[in-house]
């Protein structure tokens, strides 16, 4: 049976309800070579936190996938403490973030090793922290893949192709978004294992439905300024009407502990989706099945494995 690998374990569609499939908790967007980089007190990132995360718990969110892949800090170490203190499973990812935040061990090594290391953490564990990859995410530079970011996404169709995980991709051009899909296509991977992440940056809606047709998933996940509200619900509506609601997450990327900030910043909360956007959905007549597609099924469908 199909399950979203967490940092509290694997977890059924059963014993889930609604999933932010793109929200923060800890990220460092400095790069490896920044003095303090990716540098936290564990408790004091819970501390700062877990607020936020039991607010969203409180709306009925059961799950997070959380971005913060090699490249930005990352630290499951502290997911898990985080998720143990509140009980939300945080979907842990491998990969490699874009270019200027690739670190030379991820520059050095060969496709292969990099497909390996993959498999390792998403089969195994991630730094001896016991826990689980549960997906690939990776980025793409604005203007075009660069050959390392080929290389970081070549691994990780393999590294797809062998446990069945989904490969997400931070991708704000539906070109690059387009190329990075036949580069899969070609390499024998599924297009319904990739996430075109912050898709709702293209403002071109036609390439939307062209990549949805191709049977990739279309993440919009800037949601939470009222000020693009109506953006959104355009562009969630077009979507719907051209039948693709099955291809269509929804989040609000937001959150977190920055450890660049006196501690962690100001995060932003998770739970605009839930109080303000999904209400005005369902004034535009997306019924509560719809609805529940949205927030639930496809989150689910779309990362587990
Ligand atoms: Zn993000």
């Amino acid at each position: 049976m199909a399950s979203l690998i967490t940092t509290l374990g694997p977890r059924t569609a059963a014993e889930l309800g609604a999933i932010l499939p793109h929200e923060h908790v800890f990220v460092d967007l400095r790069t490896w070579q920044q003095p303090g980089f990716g540098e936290a007190d564990p408790a004091e990132v819970v501390e700062v936190m877990a607020p936020y995360l039991r607010d969203a718990q409180r709306q009925g969110v059961t799950a997070i996938v959380e971005p913060g892949t090699i490249g930005v800090g990352r630290r499951v170490d502290i997911l898990l403490a985080v998720s143990q203190a509140t009980g939300l499973p945080l979907v842990a990812p491998t990969g490699a973030y874009r270019e200027q935040w690739i670190p030379p061990f991820v520059r050095e090594r060969s496709t292969e090793a990099l497909r390996d290391l993959f498999v390792a953490e998403l089969t195994d564990e991630i730094e001896g922290t016991g826990v689980r990859a549960g997906w690939i995410k990776i980025g793409a530079s604005d203007d075009g893949i660069t050959v390392t970011e080929e290389k970081v996404l070549r691994a990780a169709v393999a590294a797809s192709l062998a446990t069945g995980a989904t490969i997400g991709s931070h991708t704000v051009s539906g070109a690059v978004a387009r190329d990075q899909l036949d580069i899969i296509e070609r390499a024998g991977g599924r297009p319904d294992r990739f996430v075109w992440i912050h898709a709702h940056v293209e403002p071109d809606r036609a390439l939307h439905l062209e990549l949805a047709r191709r049977g990739c998933w279309v993440e919009l996940d800037g949601i939470g300024d009222p000020a693009q509200d109506q953006d959104f619900i355009a562009m969630i509506r077009d979507l719907l009407d051209a039948g693709f609601a099955e291809s269509v997450l929804l989040s609000q990327d937001r959150g977190w502990f920055d450890p660049a900030q006196p501690r962690g910043g100001t995060p932003l909360p998770y739970t605009a989706l839930f109080d303000r956007f999904i209400p005005l959905l369902a004034e535009q007549d997306v019924d509560d099945a719809t609805i529940s597609t949205l927030t639930r099924h496809n989150p689910f469908r779309a990362f587990a494995r």
